[in-house]
């Protein structure tokens, strides 16, 4: 393990590689700090972790990317993501950052959004033929809108009706009882249009791992912890039929849920040891260690086009 001071050296994360020799990581995000978000989601990572807001320094990006691609590094997601809500971010910065992302070849594409995306017409219409990777705390509407402290029902909007869908389902102690019913409910309601179905522990703070503000303090109180996955794992498996068993690189469980890839994170490694963040002009992973790289990689200046 390295000394979280000095800085993140790549070679702390599991050496994974493709056919062509290439280092694989699982996602690339793009994290934007808008400081505003709005819902109120008792959960939320950003908060619980308590990650510091600052300029987005997105004129950097170009550049860090072409540093991973020097690197012979590939990323499998490309991921719009937020310390708040993304979609507040404006037309023109979110225009370059897709275009930005597209040059990069990602298997694919992702949009993280609470629902407000879908209510921005011209902006949806920039990642019409992304995923947009939703939370949920619950598949009923009115329910999941209390939990989370919102008003208007995403599901509603024409936008939303023609989404390709990423959906994460948060795993709350009292939800689990009725967890295979609730995923039939997403199955039924969004099958055609669902890429994945995520189970996903909730982090109590993604950095220290422990309960000290009242959001993690929630997620201490109220998720269903690392320890209990197996008995979540089981749970499903008496509905649905096991795709891929335990993956202990990608740290998952895959089941096939009427030809939708059901997803369980397993916690059992340290979360989101695959991701590289762009967050505030640099590269950094998830304990905010910034990635190193080959000091004789010589690069020119890039900007946002
Ligand atoms: S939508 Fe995301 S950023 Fe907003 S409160 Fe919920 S978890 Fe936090």
């Amino acid at each position: 393990m390295m000394n979280p001071d000095s800085g993140c050296d790549i070679e702390d994360i599991p050496l994974v590689f493709d056919e062509d020799g290439l280092r694989r990581f699982e996602k690339f995000l793009v994290i934007t700090n808008q400081q505003a978000c709005d819902l109120h989601c008792p959960w939320c990572t950003g908060k619980a972790t308590n990650y510091p807001f600052g300029d987005d320094q997105l004129e950097e990006l170009v550049c860090c990317l072409e540093h991973t691609r020097r690197a012979g590094i590939r990323f499998n997601m490309g991921i719009i993501s937020g310390n708040g809500e993304p979609s507040f971010l404006g037309y023109e910065d979110l225009r370059k950052i897709r275009d930005t992302l597209k040059t990069q070849h990602f298997e694919e594409y992702l949009f993280q959004t609470g629902g407000n995306l879908f209510w921005d017409t011209k902006k949806f219409e920039l990642f019409w033929d992304w995923t947009m990777e939703l939370t949920r705390g619950a598949f009923d509407p009115k329910r999941d809108m209390t939990m989370r402290g919102y008003k208007r029902d995403y599901t509603k909007t024409e936008t939303f009706r023609k989404a390709r869908l990423g959906l994460n389902i948060t795993l709350i102690e009292e939800n689990l009882p009725d967890l295979p019913n609730e995923i039939d409910r997403y199955l039924n309601a969004f099958g055609d249009r669902l890429v994945r179905l995520t189970l996903k522990v909730l982090n109590i703070n993604t950095r220290t791992g422990k309960p000290d503000n009242p959001y993690s303090q929630w997620v201490f109180d109220h998720g269903v912890p690392p320890e209990k996955s197996e008995t979540v794992a089981e749970l499903v498996s008496s509905r649905y039929s096991l795709k891929q068993e335990y993956d202990p690189v990608l740290d998952r469980i895959v089941w096939d849920a009427c030809d939708v890839p059901l997803i369980m994170e397993m916690k059992k490694r340290r979360y989101g040891r695959l991701h590289m963040a762009f967050s505030q002009g640099k590269l950094q992973d998830y304990l905010l260690r910034q990635f190193s790289f080959p000091s004789n990689d010589r690069l020119g200046s890039f900007v946002l086009r």
